[in-house]
């Protein structure tokens, strides 16, 4: 062996996974997020040639910081949440990856993100790896005071791993731009400069990029739309079902709308409202922004929750949370085309269903991938002090989108995989490239 070549990895010596029981998440549909990514990584390895040897880099994240975050209420009393960030990994640039606040966020889920992050920064080919945050909390019983005093601290605990050349936080389920501004202060009053690069998705007024706010629910109508053309499916005449009406699924909802197609039915944590003729759109997200939730909207009928899988549309998109679409219901979906603007919400299991059903799943790590180009976008904003307009922002952004999933679509035509295998496939060869050309340290 050449002194420069790297010894091959002794499967005997791999450890299991990080909280993880070994084989059962081989066959259960009821996977954890990190199982779930497992068996997607699993699936690529034989398309991966000699990187191959690298992929058990894949299956661990580089680091994984657990915080305390100690806070007091406005009662006085004190409470403690508990805090993660996870960096996945770093071989193709510094981490990237949202920060969520939810109350049943764990360490596994978080290492899931990170990973799903890895794969789609390498996907749309922005020079970052991947990384997750989080803190377990409901962040809707929080006063605005306890809710600033809680980012802060945790800001201040993963300070010592994150940074503008380090790892690079964004908004996730429930934080948004006032919550990346408390971010950026944070880290800025620890070093004593203004750092703006350390965080994206922060306010306008404060180094943020125009289009961020749009950017992850265009970037899943650009794919959308790239589909559609692909599958012959005339989006003008389509029927769509939205589950999510946040930042992501209420703005894709708001394209698709703005191109004719109608929109039937959404559902979010306050219930499922459908429309046959299609909900009015502007009004439903102004309902939204003055009551919190579609529940309520005047225009609508209410339907069970669990009848969403059953109604009748073109294009589903599933912009909550993950393992939405299970063996449970991947059966009853009606849609041709499922375009995923939430991180993992389908199970393999479900996949491998809507695959035989001839159901096209765009998944999470190119469909939505918008927002962190966006994100990336903002940052070489930062770095070089000049700002670009909202046109030349929505442009480049069009831009890698469509490359990128026109990339995929043709590796999935060349292999006569899923889209996912397609983006895992292109995804994985791009940072275990990365792992090899840099090697191993010492
Ligand atoms: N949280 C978003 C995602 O899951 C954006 C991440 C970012 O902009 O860094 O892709």
């Amino acid at each position: 062996m050449s002194p420069n070549a790297t010894p091959p990895v002794a499967s005997s010596l791999i450890a299991p996974p990080l909280g993880h029981a070994l084989p059962s998440y081989l066959q259960a549909d009821n996977l954890g997020p990190w199982g779930i990514y497992l068996q997607q990584v699993d699936r690529v390895i034989p398309y991966l040639g000699h990187l191959a040897r690298w992929a058990e880099t894949l299956k661990r994240p580089k680091r994984a910081l657990v915080v305390d975050v100690p806070i007091q209420l406005d009662n006085g009393t004190v409470a403690h949440f508990e805090g993660y960030r996870v960096q996945h990994n770093t071989s193709r640039g510094p981490g990237k990856g949202g920060v969520r606040f939810h109350q049943d966020v764990t360490l596994s889920e978080v290492m899931a993100l990170s990973a799903w992050m890895s794969i789609k920064n390498a996907a749309v080919n922005v020079p970052y790896g991947g990384a997750k945050g989080g803190i377990r909390v409901d962040p809707k019983a929080l006063s605005r005071g306890e809710l600033e005093r809680m980012t802060r601290r945790y800001t201040s605990e993963i300070g010592i791993i994150i940074g503008p050349t380090k790892d690079i936080p964004a908004p996730d389920v429930n934080t948004n731009e006032q919550v990346m501004a408390w971010m950026m202060d944070t880290y800025s009053m620890n070093q004593g400069a203004t750092a703006t690069g350390v965080v994206t998705g922060k306010p306008v007024d404060l180094g943020g990029s125009l289009g961020r706010r749009d950017a992850t629910g265009r970037g899943v109508f650009t794919v959308g739309m790239e589909a559609a053309q692909h599958i012959g499916l005339d989006v003008v005449s389509a029927r769509v079902a939205v589950q999510g009406f946040g930042n992501v699924g209420g703005v894709a909802a708001r394209l698709f709308a703005q191109t004719g197609a109608r929109v039937v039915a959404v559902q979010d944590h306050g219930g499922t409202i459908y429309q046959a003729s299609g909900l009015d759109v502007p009004a439903l997200q102004a309902h939204v922004a003055a009551t919190g939730s579609v529940a309520g909207f005047p225009q609508a009928e209410v339907i069970a929750n669990d009848t969403f899988w059953d109604v009748d549309c073109d294009i589903l998109i599933p912009a909550a949370l993950e393992q939405q679409i299970t063996a449970a219901n991947a059966g009853r979906i009606k849609a041709r085309m499922i375009i995923e603007g939430a991180n993992g919400p389908t199970t393999p299991a479900a996949d491998d269903i809507l695959q035989e059903r001839g159901i096209l799943v765009l998944p999470d790590v190119i469909a939505n991938a918008g927002g962190v180009t966006v994100s990336y976008f903002e940052w070489v904003q930062d770095f070089s002090s000049y700002f670009w307009s909202e046109d030349e922002i929505n442009a480049r952004l069009v831009r890698i989108m469509k490359e990128a999933f026109s990339g995929v679509w043709q590796v999935a035509q060349d292999h006569k995989v899923s889209l996912r295998t397609a983006t895992f496939i292109v995804a994985c060869k791009r940072i275990l490239h990365a792992r090899e050309l840099r090697g191993l340290y010492p």
